[in-house]
């Protein structure tokens, strides 16, 4: 029997929730008419009524299947469900986890291996930007690495191609405050240079085993891209992969690399300990800026009367404060847009912290005058608290606190229930950007028919209700997201 193709739950059965994201839900599908086993991305039932969020879920659909290369999740199909419409994406199944997931806990990468992973995005978002697509959002957790050490890029939810104006003035600023570029922090569109930015502070974390910039909030955050010192690589980093790192971390796009081609190129260069061609970048052109500096080519209308509205930004660890009239623009324009943005959409709740509190009280994240501190922010995650409670259940819990989250199955040797966690990894306090891998057990070991024949039986819902969907998860296989550390780092 052929489904009909408008149908997508006959023909994208799907078999299990990978991961709950920012957006949306992806789960492990089987594609019925291709036979093919993929990945299904549904907008969450609460964004997809909001034209808003639908908007950006299709942008993520045309943008990311225009794109065709080994390192980009392909996408297949786009379509809506159910009577209301809810949206869903079809994509390529990537056998991999997050590299959110490799560097959590402060692990650091091999120079060597850090410089290959950045190597491979950077030729991914090469092919985006020749295609006019600036990805916008890039960071760990949208990083997949497959356990051959493939770096694929997903999540183009708020990639734009270059001219697009559909994204509201508070979609003007999205991305995660930790990957945030400078000119994306003080309102500005972003272009590939700030998707160069954002590797780069992605390389850094890999290399320090640490970001480079901390706060306790969005706005501090996103104060620090602008005007703090990035700080020093450990000495264990080639002086060539450490000047790629820094001259990608230029607070002045003009100064960075243009784009994923010239990264990816300066990166080839820094093989085997080598230095890019081309004007040596040291760590004084990652400072913050100082004299008179070219600033984006944006930057020309705003005047005093803002700059005179602007309360002294506060200093962390020392004095450097040179704050030119572009740097005080700038603060200027990002707190109105930043804050702005937390009020209204939170655009990157998915993944970040805007404050250590877990609670997700919109107050905890509208009160960004107080406090560009100094200590890491961190969530704590008790295990007690989630392990015995359903899957579905602790997916939401973590949902809430702005983690993402992705299941192993285990056995289930008959003491459990099936669909309950039985650990997470990483737990305690942990990274606002981490993604936690739920143990879950599988089907006790009673004698069940095959589980392909049940799993056209039963639809598996859509929420919650971890119970319904591990019942499947027996087919999946070997696939998705792994086994314990296929690839350390
Ligand atoms: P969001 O907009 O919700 O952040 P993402 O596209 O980043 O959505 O997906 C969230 C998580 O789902 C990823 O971190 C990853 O664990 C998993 N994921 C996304 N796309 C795929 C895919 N094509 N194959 C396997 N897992 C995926
Ligand atoms: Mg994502």
């Amino acid at each position: 029997m052929t489904p009909p193709l408008d149908d997508a739950d006959r023909r994208y059965e799907r078999r299990h929730r990978i991961a709950v994201g920012g957006m949306g839900e992806v789960w492990a599908a089987q594609d019925t008419v291709l036979g093919r086993e993929v990945a299904v991305k549904v907008l969450k039932a609460e964004y997809a009524a909001d034209a808003g969020f639908r908007a950006r879920f299709s942008t993520e659909a045309r943008n990311a299947a225009a794109l065709h290369h080994p390192g980009i999740a392909s996408v297949f199909d786009y379509g809506t469900e159910g009577a209301d419409g809810s949206p869903y994406l079809v994509m390529e199944l990537v056998d991999g986890k997050p590299l959110s997931e490799l560097v959590a806990g402060g692990r650091a990468v091999a120079p060597e291996r850090a410089r290959e992973l950045a190597l491979q995005v950077a030729e991914a978002l090469a092919v985006a930007h020749a295609a006019g697509v600036v990805h916008r959002d890039v960071k760990p957790a949208n990083l997949l690495v497959t356990p051959q050490g493939r770096v694929k890029i997903t999540d183009f939810g708020i990639a734009r191609a270059a001219g697009d104006a559909a994204i509201t003035r508070t979609g003007e600023i999205v991305g995660t405050p930790h990957y945030l570029s400078p000119e994306q922090a003080s309102g500005q569109p972003a272009t590939a240079a700030s998707d160069v930015y954002a590797l780069g502070v992605v390389l850094f974390e890999c290399l320090a085993g640490r970001r480079p910039f901390v706060a306790d909030t969005a706005v501090g955050l996103a104060l620090a891209h602008l005007r703090e010192e990035v700080p020093e690589l450990p000495a264990t980093v080639p002086a060539g992969l450490a000047a790629v790192t820094y001259r990608a971390l230029a607070k002045d796009p003009a100064e960075r690399y243009a784009d994923g081609a010239a990264i990816a190129e300066a990166l080839r260069e820094a093989a085997d300990g080598g230095m890019p061609a081309g004007p040596a970048p040291t760590r004084v052109m990652a400072a913050p800026v100082a004299g008179p500096v070219p600033g984006p080519a944006t930057r020309t209308t705003r005047t005093s009367p803002v700059v005179a509205a602007v309360p002294p930004a506060r200093e962390r660890d020392r004095d450097r404060d040179r704050a030119t009239p572009w740097a005080a623009y700038a603060v200027a324009a990002l707190l109105a847009v930043v804050l702005v943005a937390l009020l209204l959409t939170r655009p990157w709740a998915d993944d970040t912290d805007t404050t250590a509190d877990p609670s997700p009280s919109p107050s905890a994240s509208a009160t960004p005058s107080e406090t560009a501190a100094e200590e890491p922010t961190t969530i704590a995650l008790d295990p007690d608290d989630y392990v015995g409670r359903p899957v579905g259940e602790v997916q939401a819990a973590l949902g809430e606190l702005g983690l993402d989250s992705t299941t192993r199955p285990v056995e289930n040797t008959g003491d459990g229930t099936e669909g309950e966690v039985t650990s997470l990894s990483p737990s305690g306090d942990v990274d606002p950007g981490a993604t936690i891998t739920l143990d879950v057990l599988g089907a006790p070991p009673a004698p069940t028919p095959t589980p392909s024949e049940t799993a056209t039986e039963e639809p598996v819902e859509p929420e919650e209700n971890g119970n319904s969907g591990q019942g499947n998860s027996e087919d999946r296989g070997p696939d998705d997201q792994g086994k314990p550390d296929e690839k350390g780092d």
